[in-house]
């Protein structure tokens, strides 16, 4: 097993901190670091794609999950699969694909773990008809504080603190999932523009968004430096997975992909001098983009890679807000909460922020996780220089704004949230709380989200 000692930040590169890192590579040696642990306590970590402090540990351990990435066993039949948790779903995505199957799930990024996919319940585009991860997990294997291992199902309190617990509970070491079927590797995607914040919900709303959804997936790029009567205008993507007939004979035997297909062609924009996406740059880069979007059109096939995963084409996305790194800001608000969202993006487009990338979605009914973010009703993320002058007392007021309206700011993606906002916005942190106390009394899983927001 490796051990070294490194400086470690999530994905937006804020607040670095020092841990002894350990790359276990079985069961056995992760065992080894958690009953050898120091007062600092120790962490897994995925491959640190939280834009946040939650995979990081200030003078503990940290346990590299990535070394741990065996594909156990796969029923296609059952159409399940149950694997280590430092595998990366791009790595069973491609797996999967060739067999007919796909994962229930598909967050943003396709360059994350099993373990942290869950340990984060990460949501897709789907959420109103497929819910989030947990929803899909038979069972897991969870290395707790005092070095055994259980086996966690669904239905108990372990398991709901450790889907979206974000390592508090232990380690997970493997996980089975149930997967969908799909017939080719194609989604099939319809785009049209909305002149303002209400067309665009009223947009989304037309398309039913639940089970059944001819067009499950929904997202929609806001532009948030637009002003006047264009405020909250946007880009409305949907998609489904493509039907057999749209690929060529040879293709549909193999599952594989055309080579037309056309990639996103704005996934974020170009790389500027000196990595800052400026202001004025981003006004700029936005009008390109609203205006190049198709008013309406529907049928464009994209590999799964380009609709489910734009950003990761780019290797440095996170280095475009300057040396300081990006702040995430992502929060969700209940139906019905419409005007609460308006006022939150009339702030942020009156304030000028370079906010190129913003994406708006939908969630569907809540699973069981009690730190799990998604809740029924719109949810809103984008990414902000770390730099930009006042951006804390800023994110504060919108924090405000979100919880008088009963909404919440994403744990898991959070690097700056104060304590009491926290507990205010997740009513299962009691329980979560207590469950701890009983299960790990030492404290010995510790991070720093879960310090500075005294999880
Ligand atoms: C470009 C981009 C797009 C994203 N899009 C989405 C999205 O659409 N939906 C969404 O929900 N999230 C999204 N995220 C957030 C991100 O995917 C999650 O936070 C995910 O947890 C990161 O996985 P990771 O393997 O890098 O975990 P890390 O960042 O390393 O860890 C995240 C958390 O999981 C815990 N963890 C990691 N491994 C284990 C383990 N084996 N056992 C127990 N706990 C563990 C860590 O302790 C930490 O608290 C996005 C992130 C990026 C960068």
């Amino acid at each position: 097993m490796s051990v070294d000692t490194v400086s470690l930040t999530g994905w937006g590169r804020t607040a670095p901190t020092t841990a002894v890192r350990f790359r276990p590579r079985t069961y056995e040696e992760a065992a080894a670091v958690v009953r050898g642990r120091g007062p600092r306590g120790a962490l897994a970590r995925g491959l640190g794609r939280a834009p946040g402090d939650a995979a990081q540990n200030a003078g503990g351990s940290v346990l590299d999950m990535t070394g741990l990435d065996r594909v156990r066993a796969l029923d296609e039949e059952a159409a399940t699969v149950r694997c280590d948790a430092g595998v990366t779903l791009d790595r069973l995505l491609r797996i999967l694909l060739s067999r007919g199957l796909f994962l229930p799930v598909v967050p943003g990024s396709g360059r994350i773990t099993v373990g942290g996919a869950i340990g984060s319940d990460v949501h897709g585009l789907d959420h109103p008809g497929a819910g989030s991860l947990a929803r899909h997990v038979d069972g897991l294997e969870l290395l707790t504080a005092d070095g055994e291992v259980r086996t966690v199902t669904p239905g108990t309190a372990l398991f709901d603190a450790t889907t979206g617990g974000l390592g508090l509970t232990g380690v997970i070491l493997s996980a089975t999932l149930r997967l969908k079927r799909v017939v080719t590797p194609l989604v099939s995607v319809s785009t049209e523009r909305a002149t303002g914040l209400d067309d665009l919900l009223a947009r989304f709303t037309a398309g039913r968004g639940g089970p059944g959804d001819p067009l499950p997936y929904a997202s929609a790029w806001i532009d948030l430096l637009a002003r006047g009567r264009a405020t909250g205008r946007g880009v409305l993507t949907r998609g489904e997975h493509a039907p057999p007939s749209v690929l060529p004979a040879h293709a549909r035997r193999t599952m594989r992909a055309p080579r037309t297909v056309q990639p996103d062609r704005h996934p974020i924009g170009p790389l500027l001098p000196g990595g800052l996406l400026g202001r004025t740059a981003a006004a700029l880069l936005n009008e390109v983009r609203y205006r190049s979007a198709p008013r309406s059109r529907t049928g464009e096939l994209r590999t799964t890679a380009a609709f489910f995963h734009p950003l990761d084409a780019l290797p440095d996305a996170n280095r475009l807000y300057g040396r300081a790194g990006l702040v995430r800001y992502r929060f969700t608000v209940g139906y019905g909460q419409e005007e609460a969202l308006h006022r939150v993006v009339r702030r942020i487009s009156a304030r000028r922020c370079p906010a190129f990338r913003a994406e708006l979605q939908r969630f569907g009914a809540a699973g069981t996780g009690l730190l799990s973010f998604p809740a029924p009703g719109w949810t809103l993320a984008l990414d902000l220089p770390a730099a930009l002058p006042g951006l804390a007392r800023f994110l504060d007021g919108l924090d405000d704004e979100v919880a008088a309206a009963g909404g919440r700011v994403c744990l898991a993606q959070d690097s700056r949230m104060r304590p009491e906002t926290a507990a205010a916005m997740y009513p299962g942190l009691g329980a979560f709380r207590e469950l701890r106390a009983e299960l790990d009394p030492t404290g010995a899983f510790r991070s720093d989200l879960a310090r500075r927001l005294a999880l």
